[in-house]
């Protein structure tokens, strides 16, 4: 980054310019919080493998909660997305097991 005073190039983590001592910016755009990247993987996840897209929604949850992070509405939607799919996916199971189970039932009898 550079300082605001003197526009001195200087390290992301210095507190205060070393050339003209001026207090940077740093501190407050070090507290500006960023997306969970674990947010974005399990929304991105839910829509391709849904199980994988459930455990990453998870993580990013735990994630959100402990570092303050933002994306807890990405991970929210990733987790139901995911929970929604498994659903469907064990609806769509049961369907073929019923109609399996019908046309063995025929043929026996
Ligand atoms: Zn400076």
């Amino acid at each position: 980054m550079y300082c605001k005073n003197c526009g001195s190039e200087i390290d992301d983590q210095a507190v205060v310019c070393p050339k003209c001592g001026v207090l940077t910016s740093g501190k407050s755009q070090g507290l500006e919080p960023k997306t969970n990247t674990m947010a974005i993987v399990g929304l991105v996840m839910s829509f391709i493998f849904a199980i994988a897209g459930l455990i990453c929604s998870i993580i990013a949850r735990k994630q959100i909660r402990e570092s303050g992070e933002k994306g807890m509405g990405l991970a929210t939607a990733g987790l139901i997305i995911s929970i929604v799919e498994i659903v469907l996916y064990f609806i769509v199971i049961l369907i073929y097991v019923i109609v399996i189970a019908a046309a063995l039932g025929s043929v026996v009898y």
